[in-house]
């Protein structure tokens, strides 16, 4: 069975045509910059020439068409029928209360990610997208949402439950739901066989650092908490997110410039992080070409990042009682060597010690801390697709 997973993050579309008989990639690839200038699909299709085509992409529908093109190119394709899929899984960011796995996608699925557009506002839009996109160009093909929320649901209460009045999470279920739970669930299990870890007892941190950034302490395989929130806005600065304010501000921006709730928080959600605070991108590798050129500014959102992720890692260092392994990984976990020195260099308290050599390492699955280390940082690419291929296999068959 060839699955293609496609996983439409808020400005990329990762996608893999999988071969689940053998689990083998038939042709992977990412659309990048999507929405903003530079827009570029990188197409990867196994034994054959790389196709690179720089066009704009408004939206994720152009996206997938592209997709479609580049798997069915004469040269550069996979497959000579789109009916060679035979399924579709997507990554989709939020189930809301409905949800605490994943299902089959039908008219009631996506009226209800519709419905969780406001918990999701830069995502779930882009996932509905993704798969009106499909069946559209692909017909009747068995389609499976699997949802970012799910490995976060083994959190205890203390941890998930928001200090407020508590008819709140009776009435509207107002809490700490967590995102990104694919990546955070195949990265600790990955680093709990790839560092020989105790798969009962170990304490594990996931810093998934992408546009989107969240980060994770997980004891014995299980989510115990994490970054992201009722939505992805809390926790991180991202790459447009602000990640936590006071909430005040809110209420505070409003008055000044006379915008609703809804306008401040597109604010937080779109214009602010990295982009915000910089004014140049919410790219790590433009903010980092800026900072190097001297633009003060970018570096400030540079540092602001960096010392945000190391004060959340200190923060689950206390909730777990200590932590035998921290796993980076994501588009600037898994590429960014300087990013990573700079939050470890946060950490030397824990007697951590980087390789620097081992740290120049991207993208591949490597212990990048030293021998005498006293906790194994790692390099552990996500495979969101194959773990969602996966589901959508259990399902459609
Ligand atoms: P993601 O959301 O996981 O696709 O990650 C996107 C972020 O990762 C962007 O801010 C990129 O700048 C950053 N990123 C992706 N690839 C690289 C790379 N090769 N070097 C440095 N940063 C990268």
């Amino acid at each position: 069975m060839n699955v293609l997973v496609l996983n439409c993050g808020s400005s990329s579309l990762k996608y893999q045509l999988i071969d689940m008989n053998t689990k083998s990639v038939l042709a992977k690839g990412i659309c990048e910059k999507i929405g903003i200038e530079g827009a570029s699909l990188t197409h990867k299709p196994t034994g054959k020439d790389n196709l690179v085509v720089t066009e704009p992409m408004p939206d994720h529908k152009a996206a997938v068409k592209l997709v479609m093109n580049a798997l069915l190119d004469a040269k550069y394709g996979v497959i000579n029928n789109i009916s060679e899929i035979q399924a579709v899984g997507h990554r989709v960011l939020h189930g809301g209360k409905y949800y605490s796995g994943s299902i089959i996608i039908n008219d009631d699925v996506k009226r209800v990610i519709r419905e969780c557009f406001d918990l999701g506002p830069l995502h779930n839009p882009a996932n509905l997208i993704g798969i009106e996109a499909c069946e559209a160009l692909m017909g009747n093909i068995p389609q499976v949402a699997v949802f970012d929320t799910a490995f976060h649901q083994t959190m205890p209460v203390k941890a998930y439950l928001y200090a407020l009045p508590y008819e709140y999470y009776e009435k509207y279920a107002i809490r700490k739901y967590g995102f990104h739970g694919t990546s955070h669930w195949y990265v600790s299990g990955r680093a709990i066989d790839f560092g020989k870890l105790d798969p009962e007892k170990s304490k594990v941190i996931v810093a998934h650092l992408g546009n989107g950034a969240s980060i994770s302490a997980v004891v014995g395989g299980k989510c115990v908490d994490t970054s992201m929130g009722l939505t992805p806005l809390e926790g991180l600065i991202m790459g447009t997110r602000s990640g936590d304010v006071d909430p005040a501000v809110v209420q505070y921006i409003a008055n000044k410039e006379q915008k609703s709730v809804d306008e401040v928080l597109n604010i937080l959600n779109k214009k602010s992080g990295v982009l915000g605070v910089s004014g140049v991108s919410s790219d790590f590798r433009d903010l980092e070409a800026a900072a190097n050129a001297g633009n003060e500014r970018a570096q400030i959102a540079f540092d602001g990042f960096i010392y945000r992720v190391a004060k959340y890692i200190g923060s689950y260092v206390a909730a777990m009682n200590g932590v035998d392994a921290i796993a980076f990984t994501a588009g600037l976990g898994e590429n960014n060597g300087a990013a990573r020195q700079a939050i470890c260099d946060y950490l030397t308290y824990l007697g951590i010690e980087l390789d620097t050599e081992k740290n120049k390492i991207r993208g591949e699955e490597v212990v990048i801390s030293t021998a005498s280390s006293k906790v194994k940082v790692m390099v552990i690419p996500t495979n969101e697709e194959l773990a969602i291929a996966m589901e959508t296999v259990k399902l459609v068959k």
